[in-house]
């Protein structure tokens, strides 16, 4: 559920609610910026704002992750669900981050904010040896937020970034 002000944040305490009975994870998302997403940071909903709404009327417990996860879990007791918080805006997870993506078009990203791309497809089919391109593509990645966004939200200029729109990096 990616959480956007004023257009969602009054539904989070349903979605907990559904974690009674149900056991399944919640995961609540802070919009990011993509392309063609008309991102600002006045429409974020960050990680510190959903635990206090669901503070409001659930006792929180956190629970232990594990090395790369990119998410904090949380539990509720009583309920056989859980829920997570994806906060890459307000508390980003890139020290731990081991991901790469593997976009439909084959191009490979280090980074979800990456502005740019390896293209392994076009080496496949020139019967290449990608390994070297992986490797590479690897050893590029930057240290935090594709080295495109700031740790500070509100100073980010989200027409700045290069990038694709989600739903054509995928994940
Ligand atoms: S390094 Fe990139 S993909 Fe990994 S957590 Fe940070 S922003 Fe996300």
């Amino acid at each position: 559920m990616v959480m956007m002000k004023g257009l969602n944040d009054n539904e989070i305490a349903d979605f907990i609610s559904w974690t009674k009975h149900n056991p399944i994870q919640i995961r609540f998302i802070e919009f990011m910026p993509f392309s063609g997403n008309k991102w600002t940071s006045n429409k974020m909903f960050s990680l510190d704002e959903i635990l206090s709404v669901v503070k409001k009327d659930f006792k929180v417990l956190p629970v232990k992750g594990e090395p790369h996860d990119t998410a904090k879990s949380f539990m509720i007791p009583g309920h056989e669900g859980s829920f997570a918080i994806i906060s890459t805006m307000t508390n980003p997870f890139c020290d731990t981050c081991n991901r790469m993506r593997l976009t439909a078009d084959g191009k490979l990203k280090n980074c979800l904010f990456s502005d740019s791309e390896t293209d392994l497809l076009s080496a496949l089919r020139n019967n290449e040896d990608v390994l070297p391109l992986i490797q590479s593509n690897i050893w590029s990645k930057k240290k935090a937020l594709g080295g495109q966004l700031v740790s500070d939200f509100e100073k980010i200029d989200a027409t700045t970034i290069q990038n694709r729109s989600m739903i054509t990096i995928g994940g």
